[in-house]
Formats: structure tokens, C-alpha cells, sequence
């Protein structure tokens, strides 16, 4: 992401835990960790992108370091906490496992780590995307976590911990970061427009944090791309859809509506209505797939309704819910594997929308 798309990101990062947003469990427990002076030696943050994995991370070295901590919060004041803020504390070492993966990389962080902090109290490995390191690098790793100095705390940071040597996992105390809610991440963005000064139509936002996909990182790295493109007036749907290439959600709930009635003929026009009016067609496919797939899923048990639309608004989730109902379950199924195969030939069809079509008709035939 480019340094530009960054600025929001970077300027409303959290500095302290009562800042953070989301992750509540997690915080608790790291927080009482901390106040009661029980820390571990390795800890393992894993989850969805975005979602506060390397920000809570800093937020924790900072504390622990802190010389003039209340409670568990760090005060963001003492040499200490300046030197983290300011990016210079030599004692905490932060390093993308995605871009130094190798064993030499591993090898000479296992020197660092043998030597005592030169200023902190502890010397604070943060490590990101920790499943990308190599199999001899994990070992090396391993190597180290295995009788780490009194000094020293791992924190590993993944997006995919199933990916992660078990070895490795076993030693680190877990933390599984979900993605953000809806409602989570719109707090935080309708406090940056506020002090930005940035007006936003109530759907442009909506659109734009479904677009985020529950992570908050994204929605400032989008929020950051809009104000670049559109720098005055209110933001409108229609410049998030632009600006952003969004294509709307609401059209896939519509063309739903429509094969959950049996409406054929009014279908296929709404396919090719949109299309007059630009809609990206194997884009809209897509959505259209995984769309129906959560719909499935409802249809299974609406228990999973958190599971499948986290993300989204409370009306979103209640509409999504009552389409379950209205598919029977044979035609669901049938309707999906369809729209599979059409996915899958769209890109070899002269006409773009053909296939498309085609799963619509199929999947409305008794
Ligand atoms: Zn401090």
C-alpha cells in the first residue's frame, strides 16, 4: 500500500489500549497480564488482516516497558514509551517475516536476542506475517524461543496460524483477532471525519466499510484514497463506487430477490439494465456467488448469521436472513453450482454476460 493511501492509518493509530478498537477479550486478558506483572514469553496473534494484530503488539511492548505505568497502560510520556513512539527503540526489533524469511535473517536475531536490552527492560521481537518464514528459519526460531533469555518476549503476528509450525504455535499463548464489526469500524471512521473535517453520506460510508471487509486498515487506507480523489463536498455512494471500483452489494441482493421469486424474465433485464449502466459483470458474478454461499449457510443455521455477515449492518444481516428463508434449499444449491460454472467460463465467452444468463435460465427451469 502506497505511503499516500497510509496517512490516516498512520495518524490515528492507537497509542494506548483504551484507544484500541474492537478486540475486546483480547485486551482484557493482555491487559490483567500486565497489571499483575504475568506476562509470557511468546505470544501468537493471529487473524483476519487489519485488525489491530502489530498495533496491539506495539501498544504491549510499550507497556511493559513503561516506567511510568498505570495500571496496564503505558503513559506515552516516560523515555521509554517516547523512544517506542518515536520509532527509535533499538530494544524493539519489528520485522516482516514476509520479506526477510530466510534462516540468515533468523540467525542474526537469535544474536540480538542474546544480548541484554541496552536501554528497555525488555527486548521485544515482533515478528509479522510469522507463517511466511522458512522451514529452517521457523527451526532456528524455535531454537530460541525454547530457552529464551528472561528478557526477551516474542510476539508473532499471522493471518493464517493453521499455516504455522505447531511446534512453534505450542510455545506462543494464542490470541485470535476476528474481524471488526460493522458498527466497530464506523465509530472509528466517524471520529477521523469528524477532526478531519470530512462529510460523508450515511450509504457512501456503508458501502466503503463493506468494501474494508471487517478490517480497519483497509477502511482508513480507503477512507485516505477518497479524500485524495474527492478533496471537498460530502462524499456520495457514487464516489465511493467510483473511486474505489465498488461494485454495490445492494444490486446483488436485488438480482437474489428476483431468483428467490422465480422471476426469470425480470432477471436476465436486470442484468442487462446494470450492464448499460457499467456494472462489471464477472465482478458482480463473484459477489453474486458469495452472496448465495452465506445464504446457504443462513439456510443451515441462522446461528451462523455473526459468522457469515460479521461485518455488516443489522438491516443487512435481517435481509440476508429472510432471503434464506424465501430459497428453497434444492434450488439454492442448484443455483450456486450454476453460477460456479458460469464464473468459470466467463472469461473464455465472446459475449461477457452469456454464461451468466445461461445459470439464470438453467437454475428457474423446474
Ligand atoms: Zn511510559
Amino acid at each position: 500500500m502506497s505511503e499516500n493511501k497510509m496517512v490516516l492509518y498512520r495518524k490515528y493509530r492507537p497509542k494506548s489500549f483504551k484507544d484500541f478498537v474492537g478486540q475486546e477479550t483480547v485486551i482484557k486478558v493482555i491487559m490483567n497480564e500486565i497489571s499483575s506483572e504475568q506476562i509470557s514469553h511468546a505470544y501468537l496473534f493471529s487473524g483476519h488482516r487489519g485488525t489491530g494484530k502489530t498495533t496491539l503488539a506495539r501498544i504491549f511492548a510499550k507497556a511493559i516497558n513503561c516506567q511510568n505505568r498505570k495500571g496496564a497502560e503505558p503513559c506515552n510520556e516516560c523515555p521509554s514509551c517516547r523512544e517506542i513512539n518515536e520509532g527509535r527503540a533499538i530494544d524493539l526489533i519489528e520485522v516482516d517475516a514476509a520479506s526477510n524469511r530466510g534462516i540468515e535473517e533468523v540467525k542474526s536475531l537469535r544474536e540480538n536476542i542474546r544480548f541484554a536490552p541496552s536501554f528497555l527492560k525488555y527486548k521485544v521481537l515482533i515478528l509479522d506475517e510469522a507463517h511466511q518464514l522458512s522451514k529452517d528459519a521457523t527451526n532456528a526460531l524455535l531454537k530460541i524461543m525454547e530457552e529464551p533469555p528472561s528478557y526477551a518476549v516474542f510476539i508473532l503476528a499471522t493471518t493464517e496460524a493453521n499455516k504455522m509450525i505447531p511446534t512453534v504455535a505450542s510455545r506462543c499463548q494464542k490470541f485470535n483477532f476476528n474481524r471488526l464489526d460493522h458498527d466497530i469500524i464506523k465509530e472509528k471512521l466517524d471520529r477521523i471525519c469528524e477532526k478531519e473535517g470530512i462529510k460523508m453520506a450515511q450509504e457512501a460510508m456503508d458501502l466503503l466499510i463493506h468494501a474494508a471487509d471487517g478490517s480497519l486498515r483497509d477502511a482508513e487506507a480507503k477512507l485516505n484514497q477518497l479524500i485524495s480523489f474527492v478533496p471537498e463536498g460530502t462524499f456520495t455512494a457514487d464516489d465511493v463506487r467510483e473511486v474505489l471500483g465498488v461494485s454495490d452489494i445492494r444490486l446483488v441482493i436485488e438480482l437474489v430477490e428476483l431468483l428467490a421469486n422465480k422471476e426469470k424474465v425480470k432477471a436476465i433485464k436486470f442484468i442487462s439494465d446494470n450492464m448499460e449502466k457499467g456494472l462489471d459483470i464477472p465482478d458482480f458474478l463473484k459477489m453474486t456467488i458469495d452472496y448465495l454461499r452465506k445464504i446457504m449457510l443462513l439456510r443451515i443455521s441462522a446461528d451462523l448469521i455473526d459468522v457469515v455477515l460479521g461485518g455488516e449492518t443489522k438491516e443487512m444481516k435481517e435481509n440476508a436472513l429472510r432471503q434464506a428463508d424465501l430459497f428453497e434449499e434444492k434450488r439454492l444449491s442448484k443455483t450456486l453450482s450454476l453460477l460456479m460454472d458460469a464464473d468459470n467460463r466467463t472469461k473464455y465467452s465472446s459475449i461477457i454476460q452469456l454464461p451468466f444468463e445461461l445459470a439464470i435460465i438453467e437454475s428457474l427451469e423446474d
